[in-house]
């Protein structure tokens, strides 16, 4: 177990420059509120929900005792059954240590937590810490890992041993600026990634995002869309290129006006595939929902995590509901 700063070249906590420097000073700036003031959130049901479908991911294809081939949780569809465990698990932009109750949870041996933003990689850090009860061993490190090796960040025998889960949750994205940066993304997630590994991950829905652009009449003033909680806004209609079609992102009480890149769902699979990675999930989530509201696990799940109450009324107003379904999530197998 260490809890002392990983790797002797840890990256120095300089400004950055460019679309990333904005990036990493909106994540840094944001304030770790505690559990009191994360109730009072007016998107608090969306945040929920965003939570539920990462519990779901990752009860569902990095559980260590979903993938000893046990089906007790009642799901027949595609998950972790085909052998494997969630002993290590690599949690890629990981910020303020958000899914670290999650990985508590399912039972996983050891987390190694990354993420550009230095004062975050902190703040998980302090939440892994105050962890209560059993707690899995845990590795913390800043780290651009889309510019640099995982290997800058962890020793050569901290990685000797493959991670069977590789997560990156509502952050994969911001890679997409450049080939240059999905391709050491890519590198990063897959180099250490056990053959029968998993990697899981949520982001925007290109496909939708378009559809959306395609819809603002020509005289609209603004290449915007959105609803009293979310804003898109790109700034331009007819250039759409592979990488770097940048779009500015706000979510009320989360997100302020952050560049982010439309990542082209057939680009990213493949271009996963020549890092041996092919895809075995991918829904909106709207359809994640449908999929799992009535399970026997992760129904009562969505009460205890507020995302319906006990009569199955939503958490989440009209607006929230639409801004959730901005997203998809996926899971890829390593082969
Ligand atoms: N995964 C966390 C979660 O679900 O709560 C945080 C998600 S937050 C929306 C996006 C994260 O991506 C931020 O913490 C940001 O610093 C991180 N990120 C952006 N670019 C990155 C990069 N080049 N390398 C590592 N992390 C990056």
């Amino acid at each position: 177990m260490s809890n002392e700063p990983d790797g002797a070249n840890e990256p120095p906590r300089k400004k950055l420059a460019g679309d990333v420097g904005v990036v990493v000073e909106h994540y840094n700036s944001r304030p770790d509120v505690g559990v009191v003031q994360r109730l009072e959130s007016p998107i608090l049901g969306l945040k929920n929900f965003n939570n539920w479908v990462k519990s779901v991911l990752i009860t569902r294809f990095a559980h260590p005792v979903l993938s000893k081939g046990s089906t007790s949780n009642g799901y027949s569809g595609p998950g972790r059954g085909r052998g494997g465990g969630a002993g290590k698990v690599l949690d890629m932009g990981c910020g303020k240590g958000g899914d670290m109750t999650k990985w508590a949870k399912a039972r996983v041996r050891e987390v190694f937590a990354v993420d550009i933003a230095a004062i975050s990689v902190d703040q998980a850090r302090s939440r892994w810490e105050s962890m209560r009860g059993p707690r899995f061993d845990a590795s913390f490190a800043a780290l651009d890992c889309y510019t640099e090796p995982l290997s800058k960040a962890f020793p050569p025998a901290k990685l000797a041993q493959p991670f069977d889960v590789v997560s990156m949750q509502f952050c994969m994205h911001y890679a997409f600026e450049t080939v240059q940066k999905a391709r050491c993304m890519l590198e990063n997630v897959s180099r250490y990634l056990r053959t029968g590994g998993v990697f899981i991950g949520t982001i925007p829905n290109a496909e939708q995002l378009l559809e959306h652009l395609d819809e603002i009449p020509p005289n609209a003033e603004e290449l915007s869309f959105g609803n009293s909680v979310y804003k898109i806004r790109f700034e331009e209609r007819n250039e759409r290129p592979v990488f770097g079609h940048k779009y500015w992102f706000y979510l009320q009480d989360a997100v302020e006006n952050v560049p982010e890149y439309i990542v082209r769902w057939d680009n990213f699979v493949q271009m996963a595939a020549e890092y041996k990675l092919y895809p075995i999930y991918k829904e909106e989530f709207h359809q994640v929902f449908e999929e799992h509201q009535e399970h026997p696990e992760f129904g009562p799940l969505m009460v205890r995590m507020k995302v319906v109450d006990a009569n199955g009324e939503s958490a989440m107003d009209e607006d929230q509901w639409e801004a959730a379904n901005i997203y998809i999530a996926f899971a890829f197998e390593k082969r």
